[in-house]
């Protein structure tokens, strides 16, 4: 079974998904983190957008793992480096580049194939699995978002005040929203999880509804 997560930054997504793959006995495939390698890959290699040729060759001879809640780039742990703020809004610029896209699809569809998942990101409904059997939409306010996500800085010790926070998130939601290859939006088919007021397990609660609907009705 296919179970797709879609929805804007900071919505909750990460937790959410990896705690209803545990409930589930799924596995979690977090699409976003394979994005932000990639912008940690170019920006190594000095690598711009418009390299599309040269992107595409990077990502067909990098090696990107997931072990666990871990993420390997060529043998190196990158989960914390692709985790940096500046990271984000890279992620989502080279997000919008057609090679870079064409280069993660087949991996992610093969990732899913392999075994009952729950994968998470802009694009999973709408293009990578659009035959998806469950279709969440998880989505909350921006500044609700943006109060999750700067409490969740804090806790890691960053620096950050609450507006950079927003007004990171409205320019991601942006760039998302308006790329013409994939972007973020609803597929007609999924279901509307509004996570403003939620707690997180309510949230999973609500995702976890939505799968046993499902279920029911196959
Ligand atoms: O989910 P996360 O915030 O880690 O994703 C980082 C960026 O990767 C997003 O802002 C988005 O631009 C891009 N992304 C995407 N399609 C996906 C997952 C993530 O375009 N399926």
């Amino acid at each position: 079974m296919i179970v797709a997560i879609d929805g804007p930054a900071g919505a909750g997504k990460s937790t959410v998904t990896s705690r209803l793959a545990a409930r589930l006995g799924f596995i979690r495939i977090d699409t976003g983190a394979l994005y932000r390698v990639v912008a940690l890959l170019a920006l190594r290699l000095g690598l711009p957008p418009e390299a599309e040729v040269e992107l595409a060759a990077a990502i067909g001879s990098a090696r990107i793992v997931f072990r666990g809640d871990h993420v390997l780039l060529d043998d190196e742990d990158v989960t914390l480096s692709i985790r940096e703020p500046a990271i984000s809004l890279s992620a989502s610029r080279y997000a919008a580049v057609p090679a870079v896209r064409a280069s993660l699809l087949e991996l992610q569809r093969r990732l899913g194939r392999a075994s009952d998942a729950v994968l998470d990101g802009r694009d999973i409904g709408t293009v990578v699995f659009p035959n998806a059997d469950v279709k969440i939409f998880l989505t909350a306010t921006a500044d609700a978002r943006a109060r999750r996500r700067h409490a969740e800085l804090l806790g890691r010790g960053a620096d950050v005040v609450f507006d950079d926070v927003l007004r990171e998130i409205v320019a991601r939601d942006h760039q998302d929203e308006s790329r013409p290859i994939a972007p973020l939006r609803r597929a007609h088919d999924a279901v509307l999880v509004d996570a403003t007021t939620m707690t997180i397990e309510e949230a999973v609660d609500a995702c976890e509804a939505a799968v046993q609907d499902r279920s029911r009705l196959s």
